[in-house]
């Protein structure tokens, strides 16, 4: 597909933004399942050390780069990537162009009000994007299958799943092979962002590459 980057065992995919998109696009029309996975420092960490999470991030269909600490290794092994490729960003531009692609989006995650904000400000930011359905983040076995019928009804081309590392991505591996979403996308905490919650950080830090230093104060 394209060019990856070996950071301690963890391929990353060499891909812009836009490239990304394009890529979920090509996933999307080939009707068979995908998994995205964005990569901050934290996530090839923990991979570094647990085989199996290695071993996920690996098998993903696309890993980008997002997080300062990614991009700097990236530049450090001498394959420097074109940009962070953060998951909040696609998120929104995969919302952006939703309408006009004629995709269908479900997402699921987070704690009930804060999805049901995070969906208003969604329809309000873009009305054009079909949000087929949604569900908090936190369900029993029962509710579980519900969610999994109402996924399989309503066909979304697009999974975005916000209940953190590694807990989506292991949701997503689990339940893929029935669900047969063309992308199925980890987006840990971005409910919290988008419900207007969890404040991002000042675009002058997000420049420079310093969003990881605002999160942790
Ligand atoms: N979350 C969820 N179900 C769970 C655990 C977490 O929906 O069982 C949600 C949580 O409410 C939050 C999001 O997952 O909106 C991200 O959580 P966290 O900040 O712990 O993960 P990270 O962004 O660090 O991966």
């Amino acid at each position: 597909m394209c060019e990856q980057v070996t950071i301690l065992g963890t391929n990353v995919h060499s891909v812009s933004q836009q490239e990304a998109l394009e890529i979920i696009a090509e996933f999307i029309a080939s009707g068979k399942p995908h998994h995205i996975i964005t990569a901050n420092a934290e996530i090839v960490y923990q991979a570094y050390h647990d085989q199996t999470r290695r071993q996920i991030i690996n098998n993903a269909d696309l890993v980008t780069a997002d997080g300062a600490g990614v991009v700097w290794a990236a530049n450090y092994l001498g394959q420097p990537l074109p940009e962070r490729v953060t998951g909040i960003d696609l998120f929104h531009a995969i919302c952006r162009i939703a309408g006009e692609k004629q995709w269908k989006i479900y997402i699921l995650g987070a704690k009930q009000e804060i999805i049901e904000q995070a969906v208003q400000n969604l329809q309000t930011q873009y009305p054009h994007c079909s949000i087929v359905g949604y569900h908090n983040g936190y369900f029993d076995q029962q509710e579980e299958e519900a969610i999994l019928n109402d996924i399989k009804k309503k066909q979304p081309d697009v999974l975005l799943v916000a209940m953190g590392v590694p807990k989506q991505d292991d949701w997503i591996i689990t339940h893929q092979k029935i669900l047969q979403v063309p992308v199925a996308m980890g987006v840990g905490g971005c409910l919290d962002v988008i419900s207007g919650k969890l404040k991002r950080a000042p675009q002058w830090m997000q420049k420079m590459s310093l969003e990881w230093l605002y999160r942790l104060i």
